[in-house]
């Protein structure tokens, strides 16, 4: 199959759906719209605001490897292909693979995504949803779909907790999405915040780079028996993941709900001390931070692996945040708003849920044209 090149949008356009992110969720779903009937580029608008395909994992730091990912799940479409991860060299960046992975992906099954185009705003106006979006040389374009499949995922939302004193540090703070090398710590004394695989890895990489590191977390780490995800946990993080979001709240961790699982690098790790959790501080000064039981730790920086919230900004319009602070959601769609989507939302957020429920999604989509 060819990749023509997308022809440059009219002002103003109309399509039957419109999906915001092109990441595992927003490409299995378009993939299966496109199976469905819809032809891409026309019925079917695919918008990105990153520079290149990967999604979320083409800003991932270099460091992480393939193989240390939990595992990331073909597309929908990837087997016909020949594609496999699983054949991938695991030494390889996690972001070069899956970028390359995806854009072979998008050009075999002709997606036509348009990057770099931002979505700026989804609001209501007669005969459906507009989408305003920005592209990189600042030309705004409005389209209007009968349906808004959102799949913009949490990479551009990092949350940061406060704690007394945060804004007195003068020492470095970078979160998830800004940490590029253990290098720029070298030699530093580093506090690392967080319980999840994030954090794990930055301290694996700061080991023996950094002058000292010390790691804190919100709870205790709860350590998996195996080196795989309990399957059992997951299930269970998911239906919780599921809950929150039928019922509006904000949606909580998914590393709480499962536990880590414990891979050779990180049983090294254990061993090795280098993975010692700490409650987490109770205050930060301008040089550190202190302890519950009053200990003063230096801190040359600061590094904030704390999670993410949905990145649904471009959303606001809509008016969707319920009383509990998050968007109410029923198997994918809204429930306040049923000609919108979200894709990779709650329990589909992982590449395995998201690629299950880009399937169960595009029939919903049909089903809502259908009628219409
Ligand atoms: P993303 O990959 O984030 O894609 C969203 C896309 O939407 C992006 O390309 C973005 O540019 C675009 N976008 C956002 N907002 C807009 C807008 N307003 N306008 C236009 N475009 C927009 N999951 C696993 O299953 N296995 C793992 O090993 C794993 N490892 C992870 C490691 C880290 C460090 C992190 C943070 C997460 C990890 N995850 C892992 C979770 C992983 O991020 C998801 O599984 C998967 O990448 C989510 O896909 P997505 O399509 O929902 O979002």
């Amino acid at each position: 199959m060819t990749d023509p090149t997308p022809e440059p949008l009219p002002d103003d356009q109309h399509a039957r759906v419109v999906v915001i992110g092109a990441g595992q969720a927003g490409l299995s779903v378009a993939y299966h719209l496109r199976r469905l009937g819809l032809t891409p580029g026309s019925d079917l608008v695919v918008l990105d605001r990153a520079p290149s395909t990967g999604g979320a994992w083409q800003f991932r730091w270099e460091a992480l490897r393939l193989g240390w990912a939990h595992r990331v799940h073909d597309l929908p479409g990837m087997p016909e292909m020949g594609l496999r991860f699983e054949d991938a060299d695991r030494s390889r960046p996690a972001r070069d693979v899956v970028g390359e992975y995806y854009r072979r992906f998008e050009q075999y099954h002709g997606l036509q995504v348009r990057r770099p185009v931002a979505v700026t705003a989804v609001a209501r106006v007669d005969g459906g949803l507009q989408v305003a979006t920005r592209s990189a040389d600042g030309r705004t374009q409005r389209i209007v779909a009968e349906a808004v499949v959102n799949a913009s995922g949490t990479w551009g939302t990092p949350f940061v907790p406060w704690y007394p004193g945060r804004d007195t540090f003068t020492g470095r703070q970078v979160d998830t999405t800004e940490y590029r090398s253990a290098d720029e710590f070298a030699g530093q004394d580093v506090v690392v915040v967080g319980g999840g695989t994030s954090a794990i890895g930055f301290l694996l990489e700061l080991d023996g780079v950094a002058r000292s590191t010390r790691w804190f977390t919100r709870r205790p780490v709860v350590w998996a028996d195996g080196s795989a995800l309990d399957v059992e946990s997951a299930v269970a993080a998911v239906a919780e993941q599921d809950r929150a979001a039928r019922a509006g709240e904000v949606l909580p961790s998914i590393v709480s709900g499962t536990g880590v699982p414990v891979s050779d690098r990180i049983r090294e790790g254990l061993d090795h001390g280098v993975l010692r959790d700490e409650p987490v501080f109770t205050a930060m000064d301008p040089d550190g931070v202190v302890t519950r039981n009053g200990e003063h730790v230096h801190a040359d920086a600061v590094i904030w692996a704390t999670g993410f919230r949905a990145d649904l900004r471009h959303l606001a319009p809509l008016h969707l945040r319920t009383e509990h602070g998050g968007v109410a959601v029923v198997d994918g769609q809204s429930v306040d708003e049923p000609r919108l989507f979200l894709a990779g939302y709650g329990p589909q957020a992982s590449t395995i849920g998201a690629n299950r429920a880009g399937r169960r999604t595009a029939r919903q989509v049909m089903a809502l044209l259908v009628r219409d």
